[in-house]
This record gives structure tokens, sequence and C-alpha cells, in this order.
């Protein structure tokens, strides 16, 4: 057992679960002991794989579609756990997508879709669970940001801008619920091997990396349980844990 073994018999909620970063998160803290609701956009079949392998494995999980960007979806995702669940104890705001451009060229569309889902749905997401949380003075929040949303990056500018303002949200959020034994901090993974990077041209990146390896979704995972897990996070809130081999120091 390790020491995340406290999030036992909790409820979580990941969005974004069906692939990826997500996907792994979801293991991982089924393998804690806790119950799992696999959220998803469209890929309903890779969802419910993600719940066979908690179940296979001894573990609670169900999956429940919505998408993060539309706050009647989302209030749907988190009145539906509350009635199967009775509880949420953990939200993992993780769900998000790229549409790369320069910014000279970016559609409006395209800047407003990545704001969408990656910025406001953390915001929806936080909203629609805060009562539930508030009410019972207990809760954790994980929002997954990026090292870009800390240093930019060309052809990023709304990726970056919203992983910005999600650094912003954690903060704010950790001081408006501190006082009610909430904690909202995030996590800010370098480049992690994914659907999400598997087109990039990643040979340059690389040697930016000093421990000389690309991250994996597991990786992300570990750091996402310690921060929900109790009592060894306890006393962290506010807070932005880089999880990139290194690749940005300060
Ligand atoms: P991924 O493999 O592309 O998976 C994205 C996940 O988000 C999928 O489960 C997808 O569901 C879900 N999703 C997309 N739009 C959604 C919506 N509107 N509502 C609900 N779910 C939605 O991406 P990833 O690499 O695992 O990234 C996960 C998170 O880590 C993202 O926030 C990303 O920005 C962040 N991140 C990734 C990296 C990296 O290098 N990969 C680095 C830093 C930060 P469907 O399968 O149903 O489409």
């Amino acid at each position: 057992m390790t020491s995340s073994s406290s999030i036992q018999g909790q409820t979580a909620i990941v969005t974004g679960a069906s692939r990826g970063i997500g996907k792994a998160i979801a293991l991982h803290l089924a393998k804690t002991g806790a119950e799992i609701v696999v959220n998803y956009s469209n890929s309903s079949e890779k969802a419910e794989e993600v719940v066979s392998l908690i179940k296979d494995s001894g573990g609670k999980a169900y999956a429940v579609q919505a998408n993060v960007s539309d706050e009647s979806s989302t209030n749907e995702l988190i009145n539906t756990v509350l009635e199967k669940s009775g509880q949420i104890d953990i939200l993992v705001n993780n769900a998000g997508i790229t549409n790369d451009g320069l910014l000279m060229r970016m559609k409006t569309e395209d800047w407003q879709a990545v704001i969408n889902i990656n910025l406001t749905g953390v915001f929806l997401c936080t909203k629609a669970v805060s009562r539930a949380m508030l009410k019972r003075k207990k809760g954790r929040i994980i929002n997954i940001t990026s090292v870009v949303g800390i240093m930019g990056n060309a052809g990023q500018a709304n990726y970056a801008s919203a992983k910005a303002g999600v650094i912003g949200l954690t903060r704010s959020s950790a001081k408006e619920f501190a006082s009610r034994g909430i904690t909202v901090n995030a996590v800010a993974p370098g480049f992690i091997e994914t659907d999400m990077t598997k087109d990039l041209d990643a040979g340059p990146i690389l040697s930016t990396i000093p421990l000389g390896r690309f991250g994996s979704p597991e990786d992300v995972a570990g750091a996402v349980c310690f921060l929900a897990s109790n009592p060894a996070a306890s006393y962290i809130t506010g807070q932005v844990l880089q999880v990139d081999g290194g690749m940005i120091m300060s």
C-alpha cells in the first residue's frame, strides 16, 4: 500500500479519461481504491475499456459522457455522479484539446474552441462540483495545466493562454475554498507521449529535457495521485507541480 491508500473508498471524477493522461490517472487512482468516474466526450468504447480494466482488477468505475465546455452537460455529469455515488471527493480536470496555428492566421473559432474546453471547462466542472464539496467541507481538485501555460509557445497562443488561465483559476479557487477544507492544485506536464503529441516533431524538444526522455501518462498520474492523497498532500494548495523532466526550472 502506498501513502495514497488514503484515497480508498473515495469517489473521483476524471474528465477526459478515455485516453492518454486521463486514462492513466483513472487507472492509478483506481489502484489506490477510489471509485472512478470515467468522463469522455466522444470515445464511448475507449471509456468503457477503461471501466473494464478497472473492474477486471477489482476496482469500481463507471463512464459518463459529458462535454466539459457545455454548462448543462457538466451540471448533468455532476448530478449523475451525486445520484449514483452520493459524494464527490476528488475532481481531476484533465480534458483538453489542441488546435495549433500561428496567431496571425489563427481563426477566432480555433482560439475559442481551445479556450472553451481547456479553460471554461475547468471553470464549469469546478463550479458544478463546488456546492457539494463546500457543503461537506472536503475535497481535492486537481487541474491539468501545461508548462506551455508558464513559458508560452509559438503556434499555441490559444492553448498557452488557456493553460495560463488554468493556473490563475487554480490559485483563485484555492484561496476561495481553503477555509472549507478543499485544496486546489495544478499539475503542469511537459512533453508527454499521447495522441495529443504523436504528430509533433519531437526531436528538437528532447534536447531541452534534462532527464533525457519524454514523459509518460503514468508520470503525470503519479503526481496527481500524490496531490489527491491524504494526509500526504493535505497541507498543499494553490500550487503548480511541474512534471516535465526538468524542462523548465524556475
Ligand atoms: P489526449 O490523449 O488527446 O486525450 C484528451 C482527452 O480529453 C480524451 O479523453 C478526450 O475524450 C477528452 N476530451 C476532449 N474534449 C473534451 C470535452 N469537450 N469534454 C470532455 N472530454 C473531452 O490528450 P492528453 O495528452 O492525454 O492530454 C490530457 C490533458 O493533459 C490535457 O488537458 C492536455 O492539455 C494536458 N497536457 C498534455 C500534454 C502532453 O504532452 N500530452 C502536456 C501538457 C498538458 P474523447 O476520447 O472522448 O475525445
